[in-house]
């Protein structure tokens, strides 16, 4: 029972379950922090406790970093390998890099783990959406392009870091986890070059290195699903990977419906059991993926799944919006008044 396993909290009445401190101290930090449109999304960097040279050479490569990622594994790029991937569908096998092949498996681990709730051949089908114009796709064409989209049929070979995709019309994407995985490269590339306490943001899916101040964590605000300028929580951590995957984030409104970007694979339509989930895990990558994985799942396979995960946890708003926590919720949360 999710009842039983979570803790729920109404939207109103919240209490505060943890100290924060004031944020009038952490204001005197000595914080460096950059911001660039990378990966479609605002990528921001703040990095605390070093000296200003330091931190904008770091700042510099972590940036550089992201978008080296973007470079092997955007399909909107045709010259990326996950691009050629996809163009090679049916035809042959396509050698990648060692990264977008683990990339890749790990993606293929969640799909295994979830059943087929995420599931990086969804590229046919999510092409068919047209958020900015508000379109819902064709009914006839949803049924034919959701033939392509199931993730048995991605075949790697780790020896020769070769990724096949079975059947000439199927695409990657890699919307769900890259980002993630970017991010997880930029926190390590900023730790390379003697950065220990930063905090990398793209937009949503996060990297938290070290502390703000020497008794100051990082904290890090969660968007209330509905209203845009609230949070429903401030999360504090340290060295972990935080990812929101929301309904409010690309979306359009017909008919009383919300349609947004998060797709239940075995019917291309947008998952409903969920406005927003938030998850804490080790790495934003695995974060990023299965905070994905658990708004398609809904609240109660998706906890389910979580609390078979050690070191990862949950925050989940569900379509009632009711708030859910898993029940070892490790870090400090400050819940409005
Ligand atoms: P955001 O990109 O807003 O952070 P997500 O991490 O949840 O949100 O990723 C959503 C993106 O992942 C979509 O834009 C699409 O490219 C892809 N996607 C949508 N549904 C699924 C799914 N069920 N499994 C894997 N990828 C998906
Ligand atoms: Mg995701």
């Amino acid at each position: 029972m999710v009842q039983g396993a979570f803790r729920i909290f109404p939207l109103l009445g919240f209490i505060l379950l943890f100290f924060i401190p004031p944020l009038s101290s952490a204001q005197d930090a000595p914080l460096f922090r950059q911001s660039r449109i990378l990966m479609g999304t605002s990528v921001e960097i703040t990095v605390s406790r070093v000296d200003p040279k330091t931190a904008e050479k770091a700042v510099e490569a972590a940036f550089q970093e992201v978008e080296r990622i973007n470079r092997l594994m955007s399909h909107y790029r045709p010259d990326s390998e996950v691009s050629q991937i996809s163009r090679h569908a049916g035809k042959k096998e396509v050698r990648v890099s060692p990264e977008t092949r683990e990339v890749i498996e790990r993606a293929l681990y969640f799909s295994r783990l979830s059943g087929g709730a995420f599931d990086i051949t969804i590229g046919p089908v999510f092409r068919l959406w047209n958020f900015r114009e508000g379109k819902i796709p064709d009914g006839e064409k949803l049924r034919e392009n959701l033939k392509r989209v199931d993730y048995r049929r991605i075949r790697v070979d780790r020896s020769r870091s070769t990724v096949y995709l079975d059947d000439p019309r199927m695409e990657l994407d890699l919307g769900a986890i890259a980002k993630g995985y970017a991010v997880d490269r930029a926190g390590e590339v900023l730790k390379k070059r003697g950065v220990e306490n930063f905090l990398v943001n793209a937009g949503g899916d996060l990297r938290v290195g070290g502390r703000k101040e020497k008794e100051i964590p990082w904290t890090v605000g969660i968007q209330h699903p509905r209203l845009p300028s609230d949070f429903i929580a401030k999360i504090q951590s340290k060295n972990a990977g935080i990812a929101t995957s929301g309904d409010y984030e690309k979306y359009f409104l017909k008919d009383g419906e919300r349609y947004h970007h998060i797709l239940v694979p075995s019917s291309g339509l947008p998952a409903r059991e969920c406005q927003s989930v938030t998850i804490l895990a080790p790495t934003a990558m695995d974060a990023d993926a299965l905070a994905t994985t658990v708004f398609v799942l809904g609240p109660k396979k998706g906890s389910a799944l979580i609390e078979e995960m050690p070191n990862v946890h949950a925050l989940i708003v569900d379509r009632r919006g009711s708030v859910l926590f898993s029940p070892e919720w490790p870090a400090g949360v400050l819940l409005p008044p």
